[in-house]
């Protein structure tokens, strides 16, 4: 998969994409990534990429010419164009398979008091909001996407299973998991798990997934 990003703060995104999983996918070319700063696609000597909005208020908001311009070179026919907006529907695991199936995304982030609508309203094929709340600018969340949709792409995992039977992707919570030592402070790992039956095993998991959601996420089970 092929993912552009858009940002004025490319060297945030230096460190956390330059690490373990998403790493070895960078390498392996399962993902290309690249990073692009918007004001490589402004034309004035102050690289100006953001103005006063329109009938006043506080803060400045992205300039719609640059954002068009770095766009419109950047896409092609197959890329899905996000906007990372608080205003956008709210990213889960399904919206990463989702994701995970699109051969190119180009993640559009903003800054300061966010876009000219012209952005939202015609550039843009979706909006993602990673929660509700607000942080200072889309790298984080452009990051969180990335993530999420890099370690569903096949084969970037070490093992494809471990994304199939997780949190999230039956519509609950993962199971509690232990692991050696079978005793530690006093504290057991269940008889069950230690017993060899797999399908007592399966079955206990499943129950601890029900009910793990239904204390600590209720609003999944619907
Ligand atoms: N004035 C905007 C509002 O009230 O919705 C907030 C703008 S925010 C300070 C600046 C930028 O950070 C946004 O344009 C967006 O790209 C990014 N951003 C902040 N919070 C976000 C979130 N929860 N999800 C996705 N992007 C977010």
């Amino acid at each position: 998969m092929k993912i552009d990003v858009l940002t004025l703060f490319p060297a945030m995104f230096a460190g956390p994409l330059d690490e373990s999983i998403i790493m070895r996918a960078r390498k392996s070319g399962l993902l290309d990534l690249k990073i692009h700063q918007l004001r490589d696609w402004t034309h004035d000597r102050h690289k100006t990429v953001d103005d006063r909005p329109f009938g006043g208020g506080p803060g400045m908001l992205l300039k719609p010419e640059p954002i068009f311009e770095a766009v419109e070179s950047l896409r092609r026919a197959e890329t899905k164009v996000i906007l990372l907006s608080p205003s956008g529907r709210k990213f889960d695991q399904s919206i990463a398979r989702e994701l995970a199936q699109e051969k190119e995304l180009l993640l559009v982030t903003g800054h300061y008091e966010g876009f000219d609508e012209r952005v939202r309203a015609t550039l843009a094929d979706d909006e993602l909001s990673i929660g509700d709340y607000v942080l200072t600018n889309g790298a984080l969340p452009a990051m969180v996407v990335i993530d999420a949709v890099a370690r569903l792409l096949p084969g970037v995992l070490g093992d494809d299973e471990s994304s199939r039977d997780e949190s999230f992707s039956h519509g609950l919570l993962e199971y509690p998991q232990w692991t050696r030592p079978a005793e530690f402070r006093g504290l057991k790992v269940p008889d069950v798990l230690v017993s060899g039956n797999h399908a007592e095993i399966e079955k206990w998991r499943r129950e601890q997934s029900q009910s793990r959601t239904k204390e600590q996420r209720p609003d999944l089970l619907g």
